[in-house]
């Protein structure tokens, strides 16, 4: 069954109660553009409360904002009910909302006119600000005056340039001039926010259209620590970056190509988790190294995942495809080791310290790591017997 098919019953139930019920924003969008559809959003003229009495099972997860989580055979669905955003506090989203009547004028509030299009059960269009025809043509245009919009809201002009690189589309020239105008007010958003946006674009369809327009309307100037890189930052232009497959390879091509003074710092003022901090930071330093010929042990030092994430930025920052890497090359090297980790030895340091009736020390972790090392390189096999031997041996010298 079809993601609309399965929401209908909720906008039919508010139907049946007397209510308006529309889908909205995103999903209609990517139903004409025929892309994946992420979440079904609902526009309601029920108010909250009504629509909590409606459902046995709801949650209130934004009230303020006017919007219910519907859970229906364990699905959750967002219903807002109709509002303005009439009060706008430091160029951010506002605090309170105002309930309105008609689902048009819910779609004035809207940023773009491709996400300003309602959609009834019947599949039946509401499209006031002809979204529609800007989609055909792929255009981002602002719902109204693209100057008032970005006031109210800045980050609207960084979802902008993220439609842009995941659509591939380009921005309508009045709301290209208007973040042109209005860029600096982006630092009045949070970093989180920020991040959300810059890294769908990165990820999108045409990263490059993105970056290029974050350095046409010089918006790359106010986001952190970029300020004194922009003409490396432009540098990616030059770069296949759209065949780099995850956000923690892009993130190292950014430290590389920027060669930051404190490349963990530009991390820690961008808000990363410190796992994903320690992800991008081990390729970007691999990047550093001189160029990596897979060895068996380095393969298993660095493992498979870090190691096909490092060649793929490799053919980028030599400006190859990285379609054509060998990807099939690392994975039969990598499954070809004999252990994947200490863990997979087939001793261990009690047995070193029965053999050698010696007492524990430093040494055992020395001789250990040797016994790793003769294992990962097929120098040694991987049983009691043989590793006995080998460590009577070493005894002995
Ligand atoms: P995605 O595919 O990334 O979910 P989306 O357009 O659905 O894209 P959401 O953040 O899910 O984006 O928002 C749903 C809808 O709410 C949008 O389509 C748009 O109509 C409206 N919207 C979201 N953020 C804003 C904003 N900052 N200003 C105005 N309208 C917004
Ligand atoms: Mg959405």
């Amino acid at each position: 069954m079809d993601i609309f098919d399965k929401a209908k019953p909720i906008l039919d139930k508010l139907i049946k109660y007397g209510f308006e019920a529309y889908f909205v924003g995103g999903c209609v969008r990517d139903k004409l553009l025929n892309r994946t559809i992420g979440d079904i959003d609902i526009a309601t003229s029920a108010l909250p409360e009504e629509v909590m009495s409606i459902f046995p099972k709801t949650v209130p997860t934004g009230l303020q904002h006017g919007t219910v989580l519907v859970i229906q055979n364990s699905e959750p669905y967002e219903i807002t009910t109709f509002r303005t955003e009439s009060t706008y506090h430091d160029f951010r989203r506002p605090s309170e909302v105002t309930f309105v009547k008609s689902i048009e004028e819910d779609l004035k509030r809207r940023d773009f006119t491709m996400n300003a299009i309602a959609m009834t059960t019947k599949n039946e269009i509401i499209d006031p600000f002809n979204g529609t025809i800007d989609l055909y043509d792929g255009l981002i245009r602002c719902v109204g005056e693209a100057k008032e919009r970005f006031q109210e809201d800045a980050l609207r002009m960084l979802r902008g340039i993220r439609f842009v690189s995941q659509l591939d589309f380009r921005l309508h020239d009045e709301t290209f001039n208007a973040i042109k105008s209005y860029k600096h007010l982006i630092e009045n958003i949070a970093i989180e926010r920020i991040s959300v946006e810059i890294e769908k674009m990165l990820l999108g369809k045409s990263p490059k259209k993105g970056i290029g327009l974050l350095i046409q309307t010089n918006l790359v100037n106010h986001l952190p620590s970029l300020k004194e890189y922009t003409s490396q930052f432009n540098d990616l232009l030059d770069f296949p970056i759209q065949s780099l497959k995850t956000i923690e390879e892009i993130w190292a091509l950014i430290l590389y190509k920027c060669n930051f003074d404190n490349p963990e710092q530009v991390l820690r003022n961008w808000k990363m988790s410190n796992n994903r901090m320690k992800q991008i930071l081990k390729v970007y330093h691999l990047l550093n190294e001189t160029k990596i010929k897979w060895s068996n042990t380095k393969l298993y030092q660095v493992g498979l995942t870090d190691a096909i994430k490092y060649e793929r930025l490799q053919c980028v920052i030599d400006k190859i495809d990285a379609n054509e890497l060998n990807e099939d090359l690392l994975k039969t090297l990598y499954n070809q080791l004999p252990i994947y980790s200490k863990s997979d030895i087939c001793i261990t340091g009690n047995d070193l310290l029965e053999w050698s009736q010696l007492k524990g020390g430093p040494w055992l972790k020395e001789v250990l790591s040797e016994i790793e090392f003769q294992l990962v390189e097929n120098q040694l096999e991987n049983n009691q017997l043989a590793i006995k031997e080998w460590f009577i041996n070493w005894l002995q010298k």
